[in-house]
């Protein structure tokens, strides 16, 4: 019942929104410069789709309609050249946009870079230098995977077990399961994860794998690799930032060394492996300490945080703020232009 009615309350205040020009919301600044930000992009078809949280993916049907919608109301540009031009007070377009990915997912090469070419849009790639090329998976991706395959059997077996533990606190407590997980309940573990590091988590699955038959393990890629990336950057339309070595939350549980590494390993890596020069950072998770912030400042010219909203030049450009758009939340025009306000 109160879903229902979150559910409306927010289409009304979707179609409200979304009538006012979401610019107008802005008018007041001199240069406005508005960074979405996107995961995956999956067809409907896509068997990812099964095991992908929703806030992670928009299809390309819906990330043509997005890019069609920006072009109408602002000048697209690499972010790299808005922030050279904004240091340099050079002229900035009143309303700018950039596009940026984060992970580096081969799906942003399979379906969205054919979008961009067409469309002739520029984008940043923000890529996650150790990981490149390797069949490498977010925790998020393997759980729901495993748990989507698990029949209740074993997974009553697995939550009872030594290695299960972990998952048993999680789940409901320790209720026995009596059907297969569907998709909402497996979100909702793995939302009452994130309370675990990333290292614990992958530890914990790798477990959790090591007591499983070969073919209930995935053995999926699904992140790019270098040659996809060199190809994309050759059309001059996609450039590259860093999204750390790892992926790991640079908060005060990390060594320094180890941020050091994150932050600045990435960057020489990435240059030289692509040769050409690295200078937005992109934090993961959007976590970050003071420390990471100064680590950050001396090795780079920008960085992208998750916080919500537009920038203007005298925004901290070591926190840029963006908008995440995903399917549910902008599969229509209504819904999009709302979503780019801000203030949904
Ligand atoms: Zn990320």
């Amino acid at each position: 019942m109160i879903r229902t009615v979150k559910s409306i309350i927010r289409y009304l205040l979707e179609r409200i929104i979304s009538v006012i020009d979401p610019r107008k919301f802005y008018a007041f600044n001199a240069n406005n410069l508005l960074i979405l930000t996107y995961h995956r992009v999956l067809p409907s078809n896509h068997p990812d789709l099964k095991s992908e949280q929703p806030g992670m993916y928009v299809s390309p049907q819906t990330f043509r309609m997005h890019l069609d919608e920006i072009k109408k109301r602002f000048e697209l540009m690499h972010l790299d050249d808005w922030i050279r031009a904004a240091k340099n007070k050079e002229p900035l377009p009143k309303y700018a946009c950039a596009i940026t990915f984060d992970d580096g997912w081969l799906d942003n090469y399979e379906y969205a870079y054919p979008i961009l070419k067409e469309l002739k849009v520029p984008a940043t790639i923000f890529v996650v230098s150790s990981f490149l090329g390797t069949s490498y998976s977010f925790w998020p991706n393997r759980l729901n995977r495993l748990l989507g395959k698990l029949d209740p059997k074993l997974l009553n077996e697995f939550i009872n077990s030594e290695e299960g533990a972990w998952l048993k606190d999680i789940m409901h407590e320790g209720q026995p399961i009596t059907a297969k997980l569907d998709a909402d309940m497996i979100n909702q573990i793995i939302e009452s994860c994130k309370t675990h590091n990333e290292n614990e988590l992958n530890s914990y699955i790798d477990r959790m794998e090591s007591r499983l038959d070969e073919s209930v393990i995935s053995n999926n890629v699904d992140l790019m690799s270098r040659h996809h990336l060199q190809e994309m950057i050759e059309s001059g339309l996609v450039r590259v930032g860093s999204h750390s070595c790892h992926h790991k939350r640079l908060l005060d549980g990390l060594d320094k060394n180890e941020i050091d590494d994150e932050i600045i390993s990435s960057k020489e890596v990435l240059q030289a492996m692509l040769n050409m020069e690295i200078d937005l950072f992109c934090y993961p998770n959007g976590d970050y300490n003071q420390y990471s912030l100064d680590v950050v400042n001396e090795n780079y010219s920008a960085a992208c945080s998750t916080m919500s909203g537009w920038n203007t030049p005298r925004t901290n450009m070591l926190l840029l703020k963006r908008i995440g758009v995903h399917e549910d939340i902008s599969s229509n025009k209504h819904k999009f232009l709302a979503r780019l306000s801000g203030l949904l």
